[in-house]
Formats: structure tokens, sequence, C-alpha cells
């Protein structure tokens, strides 16, 4: 949308101004808040997550019943979800080796990536099933096994993670590193994995037994207690994850989101036999969703950290315009088209105010003068902060009388919008002087065309202020 704001305040070009800026604020809420953003990535995987449930337990009532899983259907899932955890785990790596003190995310992503161990044992016992269906029931005992010991591996790192998870993280990276917790970390995921195997029917002489086949042999029956020792343990870690993140942090709400579905998993997993293998499609689609959200949240974490990166590369911190590097860059690349306009504001008399109110103060002016010209102006213009109360804009036009409207509109506006009372609640009118020049064609340099405007509010400081002066040569 390209709007043209300068000549007349007609009515029509108040109404479309009133637009854009609408516009743009409800684009900025979209843009500038991650948080709130981030809010609503995780209200919709919850919408997703609780439609799905319901929808799922809806449809088990039309009698669906599944006596098992297909085979290559527990693998396409088993498999999807080896990749997906495998991403989350690459993140949250790349995560720690650009932030050291980053440990707790270190073991978070270790206790994803503990899961894929267990899947590759599993996708080795289903590949065998496939092959062999004479072991049916020892083999279903495994993948049981394999499934209670993945959670338990999870458990466990989770908590390790979280013990090295310090609430004061600041942004700036600390020289404080803890391997030891990621050692501690290594040793739980190996020791677990490695039991894990031994107690599955890899050895012959001691095989824990999870599951049972019931006596029409065709469903399983898991023994209770380990799935009550699963809803206990992810219970407790959840507690413990609020106690101390208190989930500040989206991430540690999206994680909490993981262990209340897991819980719910394991309460679906008690009334397998009544719902047939039904409930595992819902509990594999639970777990799908609830790590979907943690990857979106990842992501959409790494581009909003982009986007921050670059704004404070390129805009001053207090007034969020552009800084004095950019400004210098574009009115290069805009000479190196052809004729620019530059103007060059500074506010008049203002070390009055920091003398009489304070610094404070003086910020809050300069922060609501900003304002005023942002208001004056086009998106297309480049409004920049080159000092402490100085500001340049380079215009995207090379008439001179236009630039001289548009200088004398901001100088009008900032003494309008400041005089008492106003709605900055500013304790005294501010005034501006403004230096206007127009380069021609191939003549100038960026530091020769600043130097000209320059001179011209030096001129306008000195024949009084609250001026607009244009160098003539
Ligand atoms: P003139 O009309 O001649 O411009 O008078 P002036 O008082 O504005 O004089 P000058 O431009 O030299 O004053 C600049 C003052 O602005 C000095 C400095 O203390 C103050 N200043 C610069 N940057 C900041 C800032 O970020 N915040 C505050 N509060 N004051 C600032
Ligand atoms: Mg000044
Ligand atoms: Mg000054």
């Amino acid at each position: 949308m390209s709007l043209k704001l300068y000549g007349d305040n007609s009515l029509q070009n108040l109404m479309l101004y009133y637009i854009k800026c609408k516009i743009k604020n409800s684009l900025k809420v979209v843009m500038d808040n991650g948080n709130s953003n981030n809010g609503r990535l995780m209200a919709f995987y919850i919408v997703c997550l609780t439609s799905y449930v319901l929808g799922g337990l809806y449809l088990t009532q039309f009698k669906l019943t599944i006596q098992s899983v297909p085979q290559t259907v527990y693998l396409i899932v088993i498999v999807g979800l080896f990749f997906l955890y495998g991403i989350i785990f690459l993140f949250m790596l790349f995560q720690y080796l650009c932030r050291k003190d980053l440990t707790c995310l270190m073991i978070l992503g270790m206790a994803f990536l503990g899961n894929n161990i267990f899947f590759v044992e599993t996708i080795y016992i289903v590949q065998d099933l496939i092959n062999d269906h004479a072991s049916i029931e020892k083999r279903t005992n495994d993948i049981a096994i394999f499934y209670y010991f993945r959670q338990v591996s999870f458990i466990a790192l989770l908590f390790v993670s979280l013990k090295s998870y310090k609430i004061s993280s600041t942004v700036i990276e600390t020289k404080e590193r803890e391997p030891c917790y990621i050692v501690l970390a290594f040793l739980i995921m190996i020791v677990i994995s490695v039991m894990a195997h031994t107690l599955a029917s890899y050895n012959p002489n001691f095989t824990l037994e999870i599951t049972s086949l019931k006596p029409d042999n065709a469903t399983v029956h898991w023994h209770i207690g380990y799935i009550y020792s699963l809803i206990v343990s992810w219970g407790l870690v959840l507690l413990y994850l609020i106690i101390k993140t208190r989930t500040h942090n989206i991430l540690w709400k999206s994680i909490g989101l993981v262990c209340c579905s897991a819980i719910l998993t394991n309460v679906l997993l008690l009334s397998l036999d009544e719902y047939s293998m039904y409930i595992w499609y819902i509990s594999r689609g639970i777990e799908v969703i609830s790590t979907l959200c943690i990857i979106s949240i990842l992501m959409y974490n790494t581009f909003i950290i982009l986007k921050k990166e670059t704004d404070s590369a390129i805009k001053d911190a207090m007034t969020k315009i552009y800084n004095r590097k950019l400004f210098y860059k574009s009115l290069k690349s805009s000479l190196a088209k052809g004729a620019v306009c530059v103007m060059v504001l500074d506010i008049d008399k203002f070390k009055r105010i920091n003398d009489t109110y304070g610094h404070q103060e003086g910020d809050r002016v300069i922060i609501s003068i900003v304002d005023i010209i942002n208001k004056s102006i086009r998106d297309t213009d480049i409004f920049a902060r080159v000092g402490g109360e100085e500001f340049a804009i380079l215009l995207k036009c090379n008439d001179k009388d236009e630039a001289i409207v548009v200088a004398e509109r901001i100088r009008r506006n900032v003494q309008n919008g400041t005089t008492i009372p106003n709605s900055y609640e500013l304790k005294e009118k501010m005034t501006i002087s403004i230096g206007v020049y127009c380069s021609k064609i191939d003549d100038e340099s960026a530091d020769k065309v600043v130097s000209y405007a320059d001179a011209a509010l030096y001129e306008a400081k000195n024949s009084g202020r609250n001026k607009v002066c244009y160098y003539y040569h």
C-alpha cells in the first residue's frame, strides 16, 4: 500500500492515515511481541491436542475395535518420531554450542536423543516381527520394556536438566559452565538403555515381564503397576518443573505440555484392553502433536532472536528508530542512484530539560518528539537518531519545495504536539530546528550532503530556533 502523506490534510488523506496507523500497530503486535505469539502458538497446540483426544475418544464409541496395530503403521510412526526427536536434539545442541551456559538445554536435548536409542531397539524388533511370527509374546514384551524405559530415561534426564537450570539465567553468556551435569546425564542415558536391553529377551537368564498376552491370545495386557509408576513419575517431574522454572519460559511451558501429554497417554494405556488398540493411535498422535509443539516453539524463538539481533544492529535502543550507521549506509546507496533530500533536526534548548527535570524526563521528551516526527513522515523515509538529540531524515523525494513543506510540517507538529497540555504529558512546550538540503545529481558525497544540511541547521539555530532553513549554494 503506497500512501502519500505530503500535501494537503484532506479528509481522505486523514482517513487513509488512520487506517495505515491501525494496520501498522496491529502488525507491530504480531511481529514485536514474541512472547504473546509464543503463547498463541502454545494455545494452538493445546487446542489441537484437546480436539484430537476428544475426537479420538468419540470415535472409540463406534466400536471401531482394532485388535492390533499393523506393523508397517507402527514402523512409520516410530520412524517419524525418531526424526522429530532427532531435530529437537540438534536444535538444542546448536543452541548449547552457541551459548555454553545453557547446560540445561543440552541435557534436555539428550533426553530427546535418549528416546531415539529406544526407538532403534523397537524398530529392530518390529522389523524382526514382520519376518518372524513365532515369538510375538516375547517381542511384544520387549517393545513394552523399551516403551517403559524410554519414558524412565526421559524423566530422569528431564530431572537432571531441571536440576542444572538456573532461573536467573540472563541473555549474557556467563563463564559458569557445568560439564559435570552433562556427564551425569550421559551416564544416566547409557545406563538406562543398557539396562533396558539387558532386561529384554536378549538376556536368556532374566526377562522383565511388563506385558503378557490375554487368554484370547490376541490382546496384550499391561501389568498395571508399571503404568502407575510412569504416571506418578511424570506427575512428580512436572511438579518439580513448575516449582523450579515457574514456567516463566515458553520452552518450559512446552516441556510441561509434554509431561501432561505423557500422563494422558499412560492414563489411556490403563484402558488399553477396554478400548482396544485404537488407544495406541490416540497416544502416538498425542506424542506427535506435543513434539511438533516443541519444534515450532524452538524454531519460532530462533527467528525472533534473529529479528531482535538484526534490529539491534540497525536501530537505536531507546527510540527504536534507525541508527547513524544505517542512515549513512542508506544515504550512500540512495546517492549512488541519484539525487536525495536530507534533513538534519535538533531539539531546541534541550539541555535545560535535563538540568531542570533530570535525564529521565529528558529521555521521555526525546521519545515523544520521535513519535511526533514518525507520525509526520512516510514509512519509506529513513528516520534516524544520529546524535543525542539530533536526528536525520532521508526523504524519498528530490524536490526542494516538497522537502521544505515536509520539514515545515514536522516543525509545526512538534510545536503543536508538545504545547501544554499535551498527550505525552510533557512539562514544557518543545520546538525543533531543521536544516534541509537536496543534492544535485552526481555532485556530492554523503558527508558533503549532511554537512550542507548541518550548515542550514546552524543558520536556523542562529536565526532564532524553531525554524526550517534550506542550504543554497
Ligand atoms: P540548542 O537549541 O542549541 O540545540 O540547545 P541545546 O540545549 O539543545 O544544546 P545541545 O544540542 O548542545 O544539547 C544537547 C544535550 O542533550 C546535551 C546532552 O546532555 C543531552 N543529551 C544527549 N543525549 C541525550 C539522551 O539520550 N538523553 C538525555 N536525557 N539527554 C541527552
Ligand atoms: Mg539541541
Ligand atoms: Mg544538539
